[in-house]
């Protein structure tokens, strides 16, 4: 497969092997601590999107499906898991974690395989930080009434979970962890087009001998997740993903008691000043939306610099663009893996089409791409309107939208000019500014001269149209119980 970049000079290839395990043909779904075959008899394939080969095929969960694994989570509830001391739910959740180490290089190549990203992301990011979570959340197991002082803690019941294809270990690591902590049990469902890690997950969670049915993991698509949704025997939905499925998700749980936290689509903005480091900040913006093909809820889509550095900045991101290696996910030195799917592929087009048509001038880098799989190559439009749906709406694709301002006022009203606010980036060498922006910008996470960096012990979530909630943190636990 292609490593080439367009500039004059090549990488040796340096692929990631995975000849160190073998995926079942077929999973079932984990339901009471036993493997289970769908009661609707369905299978769905999960594909390789670099290569479109068959992965493994997956189990369909239906209805009936839905609600053994809620009853198995109930049953789990109410004779174990909120009944345990404290201390000994943290073991198990620590179990988890350490077992997730040992694993952590099958669970990397899994994860690049099924969803496509490079195995530098999934080695040395999702994997990695969904470990950190259970370890961070394990501690928090028997001090939860440290957390919440002078307020009873008591867990929720049974959580409903369901997380999207962008970092799909990850996403079920900071549902689970915080979740168990808190004495509750679980059904999640990973999204359709990557199952394999949260299957590799529930292999883990037997082999940890947590007790049955306090983790049930089940597959399927929208009308699984709908299933989860409208389950009346349920005390929480956590949910991860689009806006527009958040939407239906706020209106089935209105009026039925069940808690929820929504984190949902974003369109970060970068304000590059003048001041700033401006090779730090090209490498910041370059991370922050080609690396992970852009398919990242707080990816920085667009781009504020102020007029003065404009030409500079886009002739530098340019060059480095030049330099980003696109193709396949298990080689080390890919920047940019492929595609998630052939239908976001198509949306990812969609809107380069229409940047055009909106008059913005588009620059791509002229890499090669691979013959087989979904790809696209690392895009940017300057001369672009505020009002352009290019900047106004989520691409989820390596896409960056660039604009110039002249005073900070201008900087802030147009960052803040979307239905989102989910992050934002600030490069300057001020710290006055960094102080002065962080507290206007309506966004939950602010990164300053830094982006897309991520810790357990720190809260992420959205204002706006980018959901409510928080997970990570003190405040991810304060999703998970009842508080008096
Ligand atoms: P999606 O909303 O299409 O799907 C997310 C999950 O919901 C999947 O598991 C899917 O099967 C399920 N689902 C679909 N329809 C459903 C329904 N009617 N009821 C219940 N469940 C349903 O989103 P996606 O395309 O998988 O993920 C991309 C989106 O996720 C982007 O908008 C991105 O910004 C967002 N995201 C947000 C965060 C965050 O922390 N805010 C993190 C990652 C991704």
């Amino acid at each position: 497969m292609a490593r080439k970049n367009t500039i004059d000079w090549q990488l040796a290839p340096a692929p990631e092997s995975t000849d160190h395990f073998k995926l079942k043909e077929q999973y079932e779904l984990f339901i009471n601590g036993k493997w289970q075959k769908p009661k609707s008899g369905k299978y769905f394939d999960t594909i390789n999107p670099a290569n479109e080969q068959k992965l493994a095929r997956i189990a369909e969960a239906g209805e009936a499906d839905v609600d053994a694994a809620v009853k198995a989570a109930r049953k789990a509830y109410d004779t174990v898991w909120s009944r345990m001391p404290a201390a000994e739910r943290g073991k198990y959740i620590y179990r988890i974690a350490r077992l997730l180490q040992e694993k952590a290089r099958q669970f990397a190549v899994v994860e690049s395989m099924d969803g496509g990203k490079p195995i530098r992301e999934s080695r040395d990011f999702d994997i990695p930080v969904a470990a950190a979570h259970f370890f961070y959340y394990a501690g928090w197991a028997d001090k939860l009434a440290y957390a919440f002082p002078g307020k009873s803690v008591a867990p929720l019941g049974v959580a409903g979970q369901i997380v999207p294809w962008n970092f799909p270990l990850l996403m079920a690591a900071w549902k689970i962890a915080p979740a168990l902590a808190c004495g509750n049990t679980v059904v999640l469902k990973p999204a359709e087009t990557t199952p394999l890690t949260a299957l590799l997950l529930a292999e883990l969670i037997q082999e940890a001998e947590l007790p049955d049915g306090v983790v049930n993991i089940v597959t399927g698509a929208g009308a699984t997740g709908a299933a989860i949704v409208n389950h009346p025997d349920i005390n929480k939905i956590a949910f991860t993903g689009s806006t527009a499925v958040g939407k239906l998700i706020q209106r089935a749980t209105a009026g039925t008691g069940k808690k929820l936290t929504l984190e949902l689509g974003g369109k970060a903005p970068n304000i590059i000043f003048a001041d700033a480091t401006i090779d730090q900040a090209v490498e910041g913006i370059i991370n922050g939306i080609y690396f992970n093909q852009g398919h990242v809820c707080c990816a920085g889509s667009r781009l504020y610099v102020e007029e003065s550095v404009h030409d500079e900045v886009v002739r530098k991101l340019k060059h480095r663009m030049k330099s980003l290696v696109v193709g396949d996910p298990l080689d080390k030195n890919t920047d940019i893996g492929a595609i998630n799917s052939k239908e976001q592929l198509g949306t990812i087009n969609k809107y380069i089409k229409l940047g055009q048509q909106e008059g913005a001038d588009m620059y791509q880098s002229a890499c090669d791409l691979p013959g087989k799989g979904f790809w696209c190559r690392p895009t940017l439009f300057t001369n672009v309107a505020q009002s352009a749906r290019i900047t106004q709406e989520e691409i989820f694709g390596p896409v960056l939208a660039i604009q110039t301002f002249r005073t900070m006022e201008e900087a802030l009203q147009k960052a803040n000019n979307t239905p989102y606010g989910l992050s934002a980036g600030v490069w300057t060498d001020k710290g006055s500014k960094i102080f002065n922006l962080t507290t206007k910008l309506r966004a939950g996470v602010v990164w300053a001269n830094t982006f897309n960096k991520f810790d357990p012990t720190s809260p992420f979530g959205g204002y706006k149209e980018s959901g409510y909630g928080r997970e990570g943190g003190v405040h991810g636990l304060g999703a998970y119980l009842n508080l008096n």
